[in-house]
């Protein structure tokens, strides 16, 4: 549109005085700043963006991840998964790269051989690259190395080590691609409402269970990202869900993307030739409503879908540069357990006695439990619309608020389990009130302190505050 002004404006632009021209000139740049969803020539558009998706669905079945009891490998194909990019490079040529993965959970040590590669062969900073996973519960268990004592057969350790280097080239190459697709694109934001998502710690006489709890916090929010081109033709949608992806239990074996994976395939089914990505949220402790079966994981997924498609189909706030991409690591407390407590703690519950049992083996061995544990966390500020808190882990829901009131609530959008899957990562009202999330890390051993709390919401804030983010008064 602006070229087209300028263009047909040609004739009369030399019969103006040079004062005329200098205040038409100032009128339209201030017009055309302020509304940046005009389609724009190649010049003036506010972004490039590329889209790129990989296949990641085994050759070879393997066991899947997130339940232990389950130890055989998956029997059949109930849906394929994928590892999808979006590149993004705003006006200034800042570059980042977000990678969605209908996955568990990817650790820092599969992820960071990523990133490094990415940032050798795409010239990026590591703050510039956000990796999340679904925490689909009927994907691929992923590690570099075989763990026999895990009750898993030592053929599948040895298919699971080979499907897991061969998707670590996976993604670095999708992101590639994706950079390699850089057009010019707009982008917008919206939010919504689902109301899948259940505050599963449950209050019993016997403590916090996973169960069910109606009256617990979870955050229903639907973030919706947009890419457009500059004519304003949708090319991909990026959106959040706080809620683990396990509408699926231990007794399944299909290998599925569970709600999200549906919920990514309503919307391209709909919208034939857009990219669906799916990024979860703090959703540590809620878990899908209903679940159980794979009905339940479609309806959830075709409930996320649906309002995806409405908030589609509704106005959106456009979102502008400049990008600026902060990442650090949250140095976390770890409470730091005696002997004694260590060993009464092996009597709990399994969650708490694995993790109790391999602190006490490491003091064994003449090792000091460590103090701390560093966690990812990241910030991506987009100009003065959006920012994007990318946490690592299983976070709580608890955080969400605490966040909102640090940086303050709006044009927030807040990602848990970026970077480094290491573990459950709970307030300090969850510490008090004991549960399953209180289960520490399962990458390496320790329990975290409540101080860890403080600790990341202050990275959080420091990060904002160094990206940019404007903060409400
Ligand atoms: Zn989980």
């Amino acid at each position: 549109m602006a070229n087209l002004i300028l263009d047909g404006d040609i004739g009369m632009w030399y019969s103006l005085s040079s004062i005329m021209k200098f205040s038409f000139a100032i009128l339209l740049v201030a017009i055309l700043s302020s509304h940046p969803v005009f389609s724009l020539g190649a010049a003036e558009v506010e972004w490039k963006a590329g889209l790129a998706t990989v296949k990641i669905t085994p050759e070879r079945p393997v066991p899947m991840a997130g339940y232990s009891s389950r130890t055989k490998p998956f029997e059949k194909i109930e849906q394929d998964i994928y590892a999808k990019a979006l590149a993004l490079e705003d006006r200034q040529g800042h570059r980042a790269v977000l990678v969605t993965t209908d996955l568990l959970g990817l650790p820092k040590s599969i992820a960071e051989p990523v990133c490094d590669r990415i940032q050798q062969r795409l010239k990026l900073s590591r703050s510039q690259i956000l990796l999340n996973s679904a925490h689909t519960h009927s994907a691929p268990i992923l590690s570099l190395e075989e763990r026999p004592e895990s009750g898993v057969a030592r053929e599948d350790w040895q298919n699971i080590v080979a499907y897991t280097r061969g998707l670590q080239d996976m993604l670095v190459e999708v992101v590639e691609q994706a950079f390699a697709r850089l057009e010019p694109a707009q982008l917008s934001w919206g939010s919504g409402v689902a109301h899948l998502a259940m505050n599963r710690r449950e209050f019993t006489p016997r403590g916090v269970i996973l169960g069910v709890n109606p009256r617990g916090l979870v955050d229903r929010s639907v973030p919706v990202l947009r890419v457009d081109t500059p004519e304003g033709r949708l090319r991909a949608a990026l959106f959040g869900y706080a809620c683990h992806n396990t509408t699926l239990t231990q007794t399944n074996y299909n290998l599925c993307g569970d709600y999200a994976g549906f919920a990514q395939s309503y919307v391209q089914e709909r919208l034939p030739g857009v990219q669906a990505m799916f990024m979860i949220g703090c959703g540590g402790d809620a878990n899908p409503y209903p679940r159980g079966t794979m009905n339940n994981a479609r309806d959830n997924g075709a409930a996320l879908g649906q309002e995806v498609s409405r908030i589609l189909a509704s106005p959106m706030q456009p979102v502008r540069g400049p990008l600026t991409c902060e990442f650090d690591q949250a140095r976390l407390p770890l409470q730091q357990l005696a002997r004694a407590e260590l060993e009464k703690m092996t009597n709990g519950p399994s969650w708490q006695a694995g993790n109790a049992k391999a602190m006490l083996a490491k003091v064994g061995r003449g090792e000091k439990p460590a103090m701390a544990y560093d966690a990812p966390v990241a910030v991506w500020q987009f100009g003065g619309d959006l920012t994007l808190v990318g946490l690592s882990g299983e976070v709580v829901v608890d955080f969400v608020p605490l966040i909102e009131q640090a940086i303050g609530p709006l044009q927030v959008w807040i990602a848990g389990y970026c970077n480094d899957v290491f573990g459950y990562l709970p307030s300090a009202h969850v510490l008090r009130e004991g549960g399953y999330e209180c289960r520490g890390l399962y990458t390496t051993e320790g329990f975290f302190a409540a101080t860890s709390q403080d600790v990341l919401v202050a990275k959080v804030r420091e990060l904002a505050d160094r990206a940019g983010r404007q903060r409400l008064k």
